[in-house]
C-alpha cells in the first residue's frame, strides 16, 4: 500500500502492524504541527483498507497489535471503526489489541456506550497529544482541549478498560518557562495515570505556524539547554508506578528511555550528564526548514 504523509507513530507501537485508514489528521490546527499540514484530511475507501489487509494476511501475516494510522484514527464515526475492528479480526484472528492516536475532542464526541463497544470490539490503547499541563500553552499553540476537557475525556476512556497514553512536549511552554511547564505536566500525569508517555522534545519547524508566532514576538522558544532542565524536574516529579517514558531531544541526539519508579534514578544520571555537556555549549536552538 503507498503510504501518504509522515510515518509518525509511538515508539512503543514499533513491532505493531501499522494499517492505515485515514490520510492526514480531521483536526490538523495545532500551531507546532508539520505532520500532515500538506495533506487533505481524507478516510481511506474500505475497498483499499480490506485490499491491505489481505495482502497482509497473504503474505502469512497475523499479528498480535495493529495501529491505525493516521493523525487520529480514533476520530472515524463509530460504525465505520466497528466495520474496521470486525475486518481486523476475520483477516487475524491473533490480533488482541487495535490502537491508535485519538484526541480530546474524539473522544468527546463518542458516548459512553459507543466507548464500551469500541473496547468490546478490540480498541486498547490511545495515545494522546496532551503536550503541556497549561491551560494557556494548550490554547497558545491551538490545542483542540483544554485541562478540564482531557480529565473528563481520560476518565471516560479509562472507566470502559481503554488504555490512556499521552504524549508530551518538553519547551512547549516557551522561554524561561520550562520549570512550571515540567510542574504541571507532571501533576497532570500524576492525577491521569498515564501507561506510557513519549516526549518529544519541542522541536521548531520554519513551515509550523508557530514559526509566525516567533517571528512576531508573540513565542519565545526555549533552548535545549532549559528543556533538558525541564525533562529532569518533570522526572523527578512523576509518580505514576508502572509509567513507561521514553523522551526524544533530536537536535542533541539524546534519548532517555525508562520505567517509574524503578529507572528514576538512572534516567535523572543520564539527564545530569547531559546536562553537564550542554550547559558548558552556546544556547543551542534549531529551526528546521
Ligand atoms: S492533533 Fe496531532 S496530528 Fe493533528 S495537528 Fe495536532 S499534533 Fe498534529
Amino acid at each position: 500500500m503507498n503510504y501518504e504523509g509522515q510515518i509518525c507513530r509511538p515508539p512503543m507501537e514499533r513491532a505493531s502492524y501499522m494499517l492505515p485508514v485515514a490520510v492526514g489528521c480531521s483536526y490538523n490546527a495545532c500551531t507546532f504541527c508539520t505532520l500532515f499540514k500538506h495533506l487533505q484530511y481524507r478516510q481511506l475507501p474500505k475497498e483499499q483498507i480490506e485490499q491491505e489487509m489481505i495482502r497482509v494476511r497473504d503474505a502469512g501475516g497475523n499479528p498480535k497489535t495493529i495501529f491505525l494510522g493516521d493523525g487520529n484514527a480514533f476520530g472515524l464515526d463509530t460504525q465505520h471503526l466497528l466495520w474496521i475492528l470486525e475486518r481486523i479480526h476475520h483477516y487475524f484472528p491473533g490480533c488482541e489489541a487495535v490502537n491508535m492516536d485519538a484526541t480530546v475532542t474524539n473522544i468527546s464526541q463518542k458516548s459512553d456506550e459507543e466507548l464500551k463497544t469500541l473496547y468490546d470490539a478490540g480498541v486498547r490503547n490511545l495515545y494522546l497529544g496532551i503536550e503541556s499541563g497549561l491551560d494557556d500553552v494548550l490554547a497558545f499553540m491551538k490545542k483542540d482541549h483544554d485541562l478540564q476537557q482531557a480529565y473528563t475525556q481520560i476518565a471516560r476512556i479509562q472507566k470502559v478498560g481503554m488504555i490512556f497514553n499521552a504524549h508530551m512536549m518538553t519547551g512547549i511552554a516557551g522561554k524561561g518557562r520550562g520549570l512550571e511547564n515540567a510542574q504541571a505536566t507532571a501533576e497532570f500525569f500524576n492525577r491521569t495515570k498515564p501507561h506510557k508517555v513519549i516526549n518529544f522534545s519541542v522541536f521548531h519547524h520554519k513551515r509550523a505556524p508557530l514559526f509566525r508566532d516567533i517571528e512576531a514576538g508573540r513565542y519565545e522558544a526555549a533552548d535545549e539547554q532549559e528543556n533538558l532542565h525541564e525533562e529532569r524536574r518533570f522526572m523527578e516529579l512523576i509518580e505514576v508506578p508502572g509509567m513507561v517514558y521514553d523522551a526524544f531531544h533530536d537536535t542533541l541526539e539524546l534519548r532517555f528511555r525508562g520505567t517509574f519508579p524503578q529507572d528514576r534514578e538512572k534516567m535523572l544520571a543520564q539527564v545530569d550528564k547531559a546536562i553537564a555537556h550542554w550547559d558548558q555549549q552556546p544556547s543551542e536552538l534549531h529551526f528546521f526548514r
